[in-house]
């Protein structure tokens, strides 16, 4: 824990501590800013550094000291993740297992599943999948239909998960599954081997040629009673819980739109396309992109991680991602249509313009954040069920 076991407030001299420490850190071969989730050639760079960054106390910064973690403030989890993001590097080998599934195990889960799991994740041995977006079920997660049965020995699962991002290198899923017919209280919350007789994966191409989601099967998985994470019945308030948390990821992107954003100014200069009207569409988003800055700042600055501002922050973020992604058709004109090939600059652009309109949806859509924020924060009525 040599880099953050002593935590201060002091965000400017962290930030110059964690910028140092970033630049002077061996990259392994082949590690790239490949964003929440790895894909599966990403695992092995993503693990090393993780590991690197684990070694030096500076992983699970969220989580209690006694867990391995660092208790750390939103504001120094920020300036670590702004970090990360300027010096084009993850900030840990995957999202869900350190920043969903841990703070699950840290309140719900038992002394042996806290002992078994929690110190695997730390390290970056264990990638985790979230099991819980099914066909028929993502906005409405209670209408969430795997089937997990009692039986003597433990549950039987039977269903279909989708859009499991990284199922296909996970070595654990977070299942939620309906153990009853109550919408909110029938589900319940399981943790399952990846490679437990009668679950099958299978990975989806994206549109950008990566492939991070997976379709998930259960045919007759049995799994044995020590899974449940929490009573039966808890798995509404568990999900609710690491839905929260995916909100509070999404800050250390405004380093990144920023970059993005100069890459984008510089192709439409090299191309001689910045007319009047791009130059105004471009001044405005960058007037955007500050007021999320400082949006995510004041959001900071509260401390209050359930703030109704982190909220606003997913839905600016998201939209904003996603105009600047659409920027690439301005800047690249019909060379926007054509694979420019890996590694060049221009694919970059294309690629930021493919994986925006993920943006939108990823961890709640912008529909769903505008009815939260309807009616959680600004009291209008509750829209008709
Ligand atoms: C990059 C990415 C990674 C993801 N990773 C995971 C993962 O690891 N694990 C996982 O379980 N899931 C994951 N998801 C799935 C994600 O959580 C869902 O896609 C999301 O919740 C939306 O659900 P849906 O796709 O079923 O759309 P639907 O819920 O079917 O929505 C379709 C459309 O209807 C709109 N809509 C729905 N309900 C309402 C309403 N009440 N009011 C107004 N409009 C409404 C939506 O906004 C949307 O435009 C991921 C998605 C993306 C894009």
């Amino acid at each position: 824990m040599s880099g953050v076991s002593e935590a201060s407030e002091d965000v400017a001299g962290l930030r110059s501590q964690f910028r140092a420490f970033l630049e002077n850190a061996p990259k392994p071969p082949g590690l790239r800013n490949y964003g929440p989730t790895p894909t599966a050639d990403d695992i092995e760079p993503g693990r090393a550094w993780h590991k690197y960054l684990a070694a030096n106390g500076y992983v699970c910064l969220h989580w209690p000291v006694e867990h391995g973690g660092a208790d750390a403030s939103v504001a120094f989890q920020a300036a670590f993740a702004e970090e990360c993001a300027r010096a084009g590097v993850p900030r840990q080998l995957a999202i869900t297992a350190i920043d969903l599934v841990g703070p699950v195990l840290i309140k719900f889960g038992t002394d042996e599943q806290k002992t078994r799991y929690l110190e695997p994740i730390r390290l970056g041995d264990d990638v985790w999948t979230q099991l819980f977006s099914e066909p028929g079920a993502g906005s409405d997660l209670a209408g969430v239909r795997t089937k997990a049965e009692k039986t003597p020995t433990g549950w039987r699962i039977n269903g279909q998960k989708v859009w499991s991002s990284a199922a296909n290198s996970a070595k654990f899923g977070l299942l939620l599954a309906r153990t009853g017919p109550e919408s909110h209280r029938g589900l319940s919350m399981f943790i399952v081997p990846m490679d437990a007789d009668g679950v099958s994966v299978r990975p989806l191409q994206q549109m950008d040629g990566e492939s991070k989601f997976n379709e998930v099967f259960f045919d007759n998985c049995e799994l044995a009673d020590d899974a449940l994470i929490g009573e039966p019945g808890q798995g509404w308030t568990i999900a609710i819980m690491t839905l929260g948390r995916e909100r509070l990821t999404l800050g250390s992107q405004a380093v990144a739109m920023f970059k993005l954003h100069e890459k984008m100014v510089a192709a439409g200069e090299a191309r001689d396309a910045l007319d009047p009207v791009l130059r105004r569409s471009m001044v405005k988003l960058w007037a955007r992109m500050w007021l999320l800055r400082y949006t995510w700042q004041r959001a900071i600055d509260e401390g209050d991680t359930t703030s109704a501002a982190f909220s606003v922050l997913k839905l600016m973020t998201s939209e904003t991602d996603r105009d600047l992604g659409d920027m690439a058709t301005e800047v690249l004109g019909t060379d926007a249509c054509i694979d420019p090939g890996e590694g060049s600059e221009d694919a970059e652009l294309v690629r930021a313009m493919l994986v925006g309109r993920a943006q939108t949806i990823l961890g709640g859509t912008s529909e769903i954040q505008r009815n939260i924020l309807g009616e959680r924060v600004l009291g209008l009525p509750k829209e008709p069920r």
